[in-house]
């Protein structure tokens, strides 16, 4: 907690400002969707306005949650966990995407792996960011490989490789530019958010890519317990 203190107090007052914006458009947002839902439902023949409404609704409502990733340290609860698990979690949760794509996703883990010290939601949503920028980018269906294996450092890392379009030299330095979409339908905000929360757990995250080839995303993560903490529990300090 001492640490997350310290990243809130560097945070900008037009961030926390910006954050704050954000957080108070949710509620009208809320009420808006409601009412246009009860609209849809009585004022047949209007549909298809009401959709759109519905689903501009619910685009300025992703873009406002992934901001506030971003912008404001959540409330964040780090526990040990086992990242295989998360990863079993989160799988499901894209395959039906990934089957309309005549996609696979597979994954092949190492056994006794540590267990990493973090937020189980918002390693969730870095995986769920990554898989689904990994099925977008793949067209011509294919497979998506996983592999979590501990590194020589003794720190787990989660590799996830696409067989998608690829990315080009030039484009792979503006990746993790707030806006920086090249989707129709993009924000632009999903790989800033899982570069907030991986440096929140102290990893690195790093993006190879071969145009026409695909893509590999290597993310590293320090094992739970670090060595250092070993030293605190020794101590008897508490973690
Ligand atoms: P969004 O998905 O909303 O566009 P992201 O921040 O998730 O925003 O990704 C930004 C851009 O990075 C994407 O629009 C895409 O051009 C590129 N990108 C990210 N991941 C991949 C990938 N696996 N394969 C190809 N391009 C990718
Ligand atoms: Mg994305």
């Amino acid at each position: 907690t001492e640490e997350l203190l310290r990243k809130s107090d560097k945070l900008s007052v037009v961030g926390q400002l910006a954050a704050g914006v954000a957080h108070e458009i949710r509620n009208p947002l809320t009420s808006l969707k409601g009412f246009v839902q009860l609209l849809k439902a009585k004022n047949q023949g209007q549909e298809q306005y009401l959709n759109i409404m519905l689903s501009e609704l619910d685009r300025i409502n992703y873009i406002v949650n992934e901001f506030m990733v971003i912008a404001k340290p959540q409330v964040i609860e780090f526990q040990p966990k086992d990242v295989r698990r998360i990863l079993y979690d989160v799988i499901p949760l894209l395959d039906t995407q990934a089957i309309m794509n005549n996609i696979q996703i597979r994954m092949d883990a190492e056994e006794n792996l540590p267990l990493i010290h973090c937020d189980e939601n918002q390693m969730k949503q870095v995986f769920i960011n990554i898989l689904k920028n990994a099925i977008e980018a793949m067209h011509h269906g294919g497979i998506i490989q996983i592999r979590v294996k501990q590194d020589h450092k003794r720190k787990l890392q989660v590799r996830i490789v696409d067989q998608g379009s690829g990315i080009s030299p030039e484009r792979l330095a503006q990746l993790g530019e707030p806006f920086y979409t090249t989707k129709e339908k993009g924000t632009g905000l999903g790989l800033m958010v899982c570069y907030k929360i991986i440096e929140m757990h102290h990893g690195t995250i790093k993006i190879k890519s071969k145009l026409g080839q695909g893509t590999t995303v290597d993310i590293v993560l320090p094992a739970y317990p670090s060595p250092e903490q070993n030293h605190f529990k020794d101590k008897g300090t508490e973690l």
